[in-house]
């Protein structure tokens, strides 16, 4: 697999502080899989899978082992710049997780990217209105948290 050098629309931005609390579940940075995604997030770049036959250039989300239009297995990386639009939300305000029990409510968006519309990303947003103020089409924008020494996972925030 690899990763193409696009040059982002901005520098990347990275939260000064986690966003989520210590004690999470953490994806593997290590996956064969998903393992391009992460060290492309800890260099501050998102990037989806794109199938590298060119006849077929299919990309998707998430990461899967082969292409799910031609099943070829040789897959990889392309850059998006990060930028979006709300497609759906949800504001999560029962903890879906025992670190979360004293965190509170929070947004997870659907967000659609502008150069790969057809590419839907779901993420947290860490400065979204609460209080079902969030609104479909919010513009967002990729940031960057790092959650661990070795794992750096994209959040939104609003652009
Ligand atoms: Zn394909």
């Amino acid at each position: 697999m690899t990763s193409p050098q696009t040059p982002p629309a901005h520098p990347p931005e990275f939260l000064d502080d986690p966003f989520f609390p210590d004690g999470m579940t953490m994806p593997d940075p290590e996956c064969p899989i998903n393992g391009g995604f992460f060290a492309a997030a800890a260099e501050g770049r998102l990037v989806v899978q794109r199938c590298a036959d060119p006849d077929c250039a299919a990309r998707q989300y998430p990461p899967e082992l082969n292409c799910h239009v031609c099943y070829a297995f040789d897959m990889e990386w392309e850059e998006s710049v990060g930028l979006g639009t709300v497609y759906s939300w949800v504001e999560v305000v029962h903890p879906a997780h025992p670190a979360l029990r004293e965190f509170g409510a929070y947004v997870v968006a659907l967000v659609e990217l502008d150069d790969m519309p057809e590419i839907k990303l779901m993420g947290a947003v860490v400065d979204a209105p609460l209080n079902s103020q969030m609104t479909i089409g919010t513009r967002v924008r990729v940031v960057f948290e790092r959650t661990a020494d070795d794992l750096v996972q994209p959040r939104w925030r609003l652009a």
